[in-house]
């Protein structure tokens, strides 16, 4: 049996926020766009700010409207990004197998680790306090049997929060989870399960995969009918181990809004991107999966002649994918890459080389400014904090 722990850090944008303004402790804050930003969309808010009902991926302008008295602030990529490494840096300490999953998550197997604690309670804590020590924030860690258990467990007990799911514990814990919990169900999904009397993950369990299929397609019906066993065979993987990187999000509420689509894309491809050029991986091909919001799923792909790790060629290229596509309510949009190379064939090396460093450079000037401006107007600075 594995053990894996899932490490993910409380509003960490936000909180960064809050640790360089301690002005701003106790206090509604958004991330994302100042107060009368037209276009901006809610990247991550602190707990304060949840309880006015804000949250990602939400127009600036609404949470104005349900929180006037916030502090609105546009972010600081490169801030954030200086704080991960530290964060980054830490996980080695813990396991030889670490797969950096965003900005500020990271899945760890600790299978066979585990022996170096007294417990797996003393071993999550341990991490808990490197990360505290190094950074002055908190992360909440769950630790599962496998990698989609251990990310509902990280969820469980947040902000600072530590949650095990024991194998024997993981039937319990499954069935008595609300349905809108599970790995992908959005508000959307959730209600329509609901509809059929699926309140709770055991609600599904009298359901044959062939039912799940006929009503939410193949690929979505194979994904609840697995979870709902407790079924996730996707192993940690290091980048460099990668055949792919991606990134994906469930939106709260069906999106039809091209703007709102386009500014998340971005935050998916800022992540891609970071991914890819921190282990000095190049891409050749992009990946659009598009779920509407009938649960019809589809991919879309494209390879360039050219290998790449800028951020901009994996947004353009996304984003014709998604311009090809009837727009029709999205109630989930992930980009991935693939055939990926450490090296670059040497005809194509300068152009490559080019748009990498434009990449790093604008890395660095983001770093050094301590401002996510040099954006391109596109982007959104984001997280996945919850
Ligand atoms: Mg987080």
């Amino acid at each position: 049996m594995a053990t894996i722990m899932h490490v993910d850090m409380d509003a960490f944008f936000a909180a960064v926020e809050v640790l360089d303004n301690p002005e701003y402790a106790g206090k509604p804050l958004i991330v994302g766009g100042y107060k009368d930003s037209r276009r901006g969309v809610v990247s991550t808010c602190s707990y304060e700010a949840r309880q006015y009902g804000v949250h990602s991926a939400m127009p600036i302008a609404q949470a104005v409207a349900l929180c006037p008295h916030g502090i609105f602030i546009p972010g600081r990529m490169g801030r954030y990004r200086e704080v991960s490494e530290k964060i980054h840096a830490i996980f080695p300490e813990f396991s030889p197998i670490v797969e950096p999953l965003s900005i500020d998550e990271a899945f760890l197997d600790m299978t066979g680790c585990e022996h170096f604690y007294p417990d797996l309670e003393s071993m999550a804590l341990r991490l808990k306090g490197r990360i505290k020590e190094e950074t002055g924030l908190t992360a909440s860690v769950g630790v599962a049997p496998n990698k989609f258990l251990a990310k509902l467990a990280s969820d469980r007990n947040k902000p600072d929060g530590l949650c095990i799911i024991r194998p024997e514990e993981v039937d319990d814990f499954l069935h008595n989870l609300p349905i809108g919990k599970l790995w992908g169900v959005g508000k959307k999904s959730a209600q329509e399960l609901n509809k059929l009397g699926i309140y709770y993950v055991r609600d599904l369990l009298s359901y044959s995969l062939q039912d799940l299929e006929a009503k939410f397609g193949q690929s979505f019906g194979l994904h609840i009918y697995n979870l709902a066993r407790g079924i996730d065979p996707r192993k940690v993987e290091p980048l460099h181990e990668a055949k792919s990187i991606g990134h994906e999000i469930t939106f709260e509420d069906d999106v039809t809004s091209l703007a709102i689509l386009k500014s998340q894309l971005g935050r998916l491809v800022e992540d891609v991107g970071w991914r890819l050029r921190r282990h000095n991986l190049y891409a050749r091909t992009v990946t659009l999966k598009v779920r509407y919001y009938n649960f019809r799923t589809i991919t879309r792909s494209h390879t360039l002649e050219a290998a790449f790790c800028d951020d901009d060629t994996i947004f353009h290229t996304s984003f014709r994918l998604l311009e090809g596509e009837k727009l029709q309510p999205i109630r989930l949009l992930g980009v991935t890459v693939s055939n990926l190379t450490e090296a670059v064939q040497l005809s194509l090396f300068e152009e490559v080389e080019s748009a990498h460093r434009l990449s790093e450079v604008m890395d660095k000037i983001n770093a050094r400014f301590q401002r996510g401006a040099i954006t391109k107007g596109r982007t959104l600075i984001n997280d996945d904090s919850q």
